[in-house]
């Protein structure tokens, strides 16, 4: 019996088939590897940067990311930088409502942030202490096809030190919204599904905050404006100010001394491209948001960055012919707020579930079908739900739409209860209360394609 690199024995596999490639330590590459790895796999985790390296996000999670921190055994210390968040203060319409995530069985209630940065080194450190293998500064190129079957038998790479090639039964394509691999083989992503833009940057707070808990709460600004506020486009998205931690001080917020990521994201229900100028929008928003938290221009502590959001299961199928896609690679953000985070820790899971259980068969039909379940889960747990988040985008779309919800939704706050539970994918799948209840029924009936 071999050992793996944390020193525990391999478990004994077929034809010694006990290797997993991981392209792409994000957190669905990290969260798979650190589950491979666990499960005694010979996990490589192969990345193209080197940690920590920059990323545009939100850097907000929700209990749902929480959630999957727990499941990791990854703490949050607040002196590590993370910052605990109540809910979420929605302002739109005229209203402003504080709306405290929910509690539930099978949630935690609170959320945090922690910058990328940090957040992604955690979690691909995480991945190396349960025994994966991380090789940063290596950028696959390509996948390594059996020219019988055309299976994909591993990547090429190129590294400092020219081209590599690493070979394993089963590669994990965590790579992000480029999904190169999965490009490689022919996974196009489908035309019918939402895809978002968002746009964010830093600022360090010139003040100590002046509203009563504006730093406990996650900010949704529900009114977009594409042009003038009040006679512009009102655009299907939000724009967000997530409090964090400043680097230098921990999560020691006495200090006043704070970072709060502002950004603004948007969604079309196809993947017609946009011509909305984001960087713009951001720009236009900062000038009247910027006076209001105490901060300008000056204090940016980073340049603005963006990407696409590809979303509701995009690019399927989610595994074949020895490829499994996880995280954005696959599509996963939530259409109802552009949350994707938790989505590639939870495919990170299973799909190192589904691996375990096919690597522990012989190659052949019998491990094909283990390794399908991976899919079959996925869509199982977040496929009709997704449905109905297509459903949700094809509405806010229409910008009348959008104008009643926020003037006459936000008015309403046990409807706004249920509006939460549904936006922010936190309910219990099985009993609760009617809001639960009401959103289960929905994700059940709606068909998960
Ligand atoms: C502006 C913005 C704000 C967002 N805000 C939030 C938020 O607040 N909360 C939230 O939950 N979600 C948010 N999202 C979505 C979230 O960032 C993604 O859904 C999430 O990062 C997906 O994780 P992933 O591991 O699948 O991909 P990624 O995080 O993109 O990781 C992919 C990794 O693969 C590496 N890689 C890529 N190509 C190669 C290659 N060829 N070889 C080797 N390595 C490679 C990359 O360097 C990267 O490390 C936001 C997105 C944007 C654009």
């Amino acid at each position: 019996m071999s050992t793996s690199p944390k020193g525990c024995p391999v478990a004994p596999r077929s034809g010694g088939e006990s290797r997993v490639i991981v392209v792409g330590a994000g957190p669905a590459g990290s969260t798979a590897a650190a589950y491979l790895a666990g499960a005694g796999l010979e996990t490589l985790l192969l990345e193209k940067s080197a940690f920590p390296r920059a990323k545009a996000c939100g850097d907000g999670l929700t209990p749902r990311a929480v959630k999957e921190l727990i499941y990791l055994g990854i703490g949050f210390p607040a002196e590590e930088g993370w910052r605990r968040n109540r809910g979420l203060r929605v302002f739109g319409g005229g209203h402003q409502l504080e709306l405290p995530w929910p509690q539930l069985a099978s949630f935690p209630d609170f959320g945090l942030t922690l910058p990328r940065e940090q957040f992604d080194l955690r979690l691909a450190q995480n991945a190396q202490a349960a025994g994966a293998e991380l090789l940063q500064a290596t950028t696959v190129t390509g996948p390594l096809l059996d020219d019988r079957t055309g299976r994909v038998i591993g990547v090429t790479a190129a590294t400092d030190q020219g081209e590599r090639v690493f070979k394993a039964p089963i590669v994990v394509a965590a790579d992000g919204v480029s999904a190169r691999l999965a490009t490689a083989i022919g996974r196009q992503k489908k035309a019918n599904r939402p895809v978002g833009v968002a746009v964010r940057q830093r600022f360090r707070l010139s003040r100590p905050p002046t509203r009563p808990g504006q730093l406990d709460w996650m900010e949704s600004h529900l009114e977009l404006w594409d042009g003038e506020p009040g006679h512009g486009k009102l655009m299907p998205g939000y724009g967000w100010v997530f409090p964090e931690a400043a680097p230098e001080t921990g999560s020691n917020a006495s200090l006043g001394a704070t970072v709060v990521n502002v950004g603004v994201g948007s969604v079309s229900s196809s993947a017609k491209t946009s011509r909305t100028n984001y960087r713009n929008l951001l720009r236009t928003w900062l000038t009247s948001l910027g006076p209001l938290w105490g901060f300008s221009e000056e204090d940016a502590i980073d340049p603005p960055r963006s990407a696409a959001l590809p979303m509701a299961f995009n690019r399927q199928p989610l595994y074949a012919r020895g490829l499994v896609l996880v995280g954005d690679a696959g599509g996963m953000v939530s259409p109802f707020d552009g949350e994707g985070i938790a989505y590639a820790m939870q495919s990170g899971r299973f799909a190192a579930a589904a691996i375990a259980q096919g690597l522990a068969r012989p190659a052949g039909e019998n491990r094909e079908a283990a390794l399908r379940t991976y899919a079959e889960s996925m869509k199982e747990s977040l496929g009709g739900y997704f449905s109905l988040g297509r459903v949700f985008v094809k509405l806010i779309e229409h910008p009348a739409v959008m104008r009643v919800c926020t003037r006459y939704g936000l008015a309403r706050p046990t409807l706004m209860k249920l509006v939460m539970k549904l936006l922010s994918d936190l309910y219990e799948p099985r009993g609760g209360d009617w809001a639960d209840k009401t959103i289960a029924a929905l994700a059940r009936m709606a068909p998960a394609a």
